[in-house]
């Protein structure tokens, strides 16, 4: 092999030990993308996803038949669920049935041999479920929204977040838009980070009312992009970077560079099948930092 590098690209594939049933099911008929095809992206993928979808409640999209056959989206466990995924009980919600969660990538493969063909974790970790650890803006074209409309609103979003003391960060959605984040340290809890999440919106909405809304009502979004800002509260959650999307195209949730952002890279323009090959190529992941650019989100209240 090569020389030694820092590169992540350097290092072994994980192991994995999970035995797929049915390795050839097709789940995405296209692109011909298989059970073990899924499992193999994944694979590839483990330390860069891990950080992510370990160790949180976990919603899971499930697609037993393929993305064309009928589809559940599953916020708790099941009955006879694989045996690497963990059971965790919500705190707060003791005679809640238990949500699901995962804690390395056998419990990955354990998501992958249970046709999950979306990962959406909460905001908040198992470690301290009040209090989320990331933000996310979900940005909403409505029909004929230009694509560089989209970049300008996740411009404009960065540029808010970082005006209140965060860092920013960007991925397609793998669907029609894009996500702004922001990794928090978890310090203010969920209604704070949901008030503060409405005020960008509320805010993007009210300065450029031709361009965004903040409210979901449908009439009102043709030709204008919905600030979503509603994946951040208790319970809500949104689907991980480089999560696949159980839509045709096999496109994943692909985290970028800010620089990246052009018209050359639309929402579903990674899949399965090319985002190996831009990892191997990346000198750097765009989100590597994500983690270390944690900041507490300052709720206002705390003058004294
Ligand atoms: P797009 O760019 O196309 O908007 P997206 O991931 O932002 O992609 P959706 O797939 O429409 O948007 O999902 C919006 C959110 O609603 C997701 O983040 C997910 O957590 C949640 N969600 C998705 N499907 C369901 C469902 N069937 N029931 C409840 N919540 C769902
Ligand atoms: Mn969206
Ligand atoms: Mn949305």
């Amino acid at each position: 092999k090569s020389k030694t590098s820092a590169a992540p690209k350097a290092e072994k594939p994980p192991r994995r030990t999970v035995r797929l049933t049915h390795p050839d099911r097709v789940y995405w008929p296209g692109e011909g993308v298989t059970k073990e095809g899924l499992a193999d992206y994944y694979t590839e993928v483990w330390r860069y996803i891990a950080p992510h979808i370990v160790g949180r409640p976990l919603a899971l999209l499930r697609a037993p038949s393929g993305i064309d056959g009928q589809t559940f989206f599953q916020k708790h466990a099941w009955k006879g669920i694989n045996a690497h995924i963990v059971e965790v009980q919500d705190p707060a919600e003791k005679d809640d049935e238990p949500y699901v969660a995962i804690e390395d990538l056998d419990g990955l493969m354990g998501l992958v041999q249970s046709a999950v063909l979306e990962i959406h974790p909460w905001g908040s970790t198992l470690a301290d479920w009040e209090r989320p650890d990331r933000i996310i803006m979900d940005l909403d074209p409505g029909e004929g929204v230009a694509w560089q409309a989209v970049i300008d609103a996740a411009e404009e979003t960065r540029k808010r977040l970082e005006a209140a003391g965060l860092n920013a960060f960007v991925k397609t959605s793998g669907g029609k838009g894009l996500h702004v984040c922001a990794p928090l340290k978890p310090s203010a809890r969920w209604p704070a980070v949901k008030a503060f999440c409405k005020g960008i919106a509320d805010a993007m909405a009210k300065d450029s009312p031709d361009k965004y809304v903040s409210t979901i009502t449908k009439s009102k979004r043709r030709g204008k992009i919905l600030i979503d800002y509603l994946r951040n509260q208790r319970g809500m959650t949104a689907v991980a970077p480089y999560s696949t999307r159980a839509r045709p195209g096999a496109a994943v949730s692909m985290p970028l560079a800010w620089s990246e952002l052009s018209a050359d890279i639309g929402p579903a323009y990674f899949t399965v099948e090319n985002t190996p090959t831009r990892l191997q190529a990346l000198a750097a992941d765009p989100w590597a930092d994500f983690r270390k650019a944690a900041e507490p989100l300052k709720t206002g209240k705390a003058k004294g």
